[in-house]
């Protein structure tokens, strides 16, 4: 083994976005632990990497005290789940997660002399007043409603994240993470992609929530981790977040049509009430992220469906992979 690969930790590695970064980190010559709660990362995203023996599989929940690992030169922080059906489930532990767990993995950081990447949202933004969003805007979150759990919880990490920069002497990265898809999300993920994708193509029909008139703009997962791959490695990149997501924005209503479109699906619309405080407009100002990591996205919104389009038809006729170890 190279003596000069450094140790990564990817926490939250067996979920989609961050099992394409342990991906991505191999493919770059780091080792890699990839710590997960499995509580909605799954082991089939890590089952190709079973025999790589620059990696290695940790099951584990960052609200609980770190298990034995060897010291890390990086962390990333993806550890959360991340769907509102699903962040929701469970919202005390969500919140639990970003906070405790979060303050663990910055101890843990602070100790290996690591640098720190927080995995954060565009859920900070709430209900955006300003549109696009900037990274100088502060938000307009709801902070006692359903959604809370998590976009508070990621508030207070970032909090967390730059109290250690200021004060602990921590080298920190904050992403702000927009509406992501691609291979690995889960069909039972409940988000808009994944709901239309294999609502499409079961023929079943496609749920719009609300009038279909609220916008989003979906950056395509590779894209979105060669950006955080930046991040982490730009040296200028500290003392405040970055957004990374597709500027691309489109109406729900559009992207449904779109993906009907694709699949050549014959399933009808069907509408369903609107959830609480589910933001009206959203889309990412990523003049940091050019500026400072020369990153914006590359891969067209109708490539990545493709992808993802193929991704789930297999899925749907795959069995379980083997376990990794
Ligand atoms: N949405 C929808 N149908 C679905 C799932 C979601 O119309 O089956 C809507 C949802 O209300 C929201 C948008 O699509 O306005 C994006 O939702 P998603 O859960 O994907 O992401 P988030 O709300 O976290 O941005």
């Amino acid at each position: 083994m190279d003596r000069q690969a450094e140790w990564v930790l990817v926490a939250g590695g067996a979920g989609f976005i961050g099992s394409h970064l342990v991906d991505a980190l191999l493919a770059r010559g780091a080792r890699v632990v990839a710590l997960d709660s499995l509580l909605t990362g799954r082991r089939d995203n890590l089952a190709h990497l079973s025999r790589e023996p620059r990696f290695e599989f940790v099951e584990a929940d960052i609200t609980e005290p770190l298990p034995r690992l060897p010291r890390f030169e990086r962390v990333f922080n993806l550890a959360c789940a991340a769907s509102p059906p699903h962040y929701q489930a469970d919202p005390i532990h969500t919140m639990l997660t970003s906070v405790v767990g979060t303050l663990r993995l910055l101890e843990r950081a602070r100790n290996d002399g690591a640098r720190f990447l927080q995995a954060s949202t565009s859920e900070v933004y709430g209900d955006p007043l300003v549109h696009p969003q900037p990274e100088a805007y502060w938000g307009n979150v709801n902070p006692t409603g359903p959604r809370a759990c998590y976009d508070e919880g990621k508030r207070a990490a970032e909090t967390l994240a730059f109290d250690f920069e200021r004060g602990q002497g921590l080298e920190v990265r904050v992403a702000r993470i927009f509406n992501t898809y691609g291979p690995r999300m889960r069909a039972d993920d409940g988000r808009v992609v994944s709901n239309v994708i294999c609502q499409a193509l079961a023929d079943a029909p496609v749920t719009v929530y609300g009038d279909g008139e609220q916008t989003r703009s979906f950056c395509y997962v590779t894209d979105l981790v060669e950006g955080l791959m930046r991040l982490m490695a730009c040296e200028a990149a500290s003392g405040g977040p970055v957004n990374l997501g597709n500027p691309r924005e489109m109406t729900v209503a559009e992207l449904v049509s779109l993906v009907s479109e694709m699949t050549g699906t014959r399933s009808p619309v069907v509408r369903r009430p609107l959830p609480v405080d589910d933001p009206q407009r959203r889309r990412p100002d990523i003049a940091r992220a050019q500026a400072l990591l020369g990153w914006s996205p590359k891969v067209a919104l109708e490539q990545g469906l493709e992808a993802t389009i193929a991704w789930f038809a297999d899925e749907i006729r795959a069995p379980e992979q083997p376990v990794a170890k």
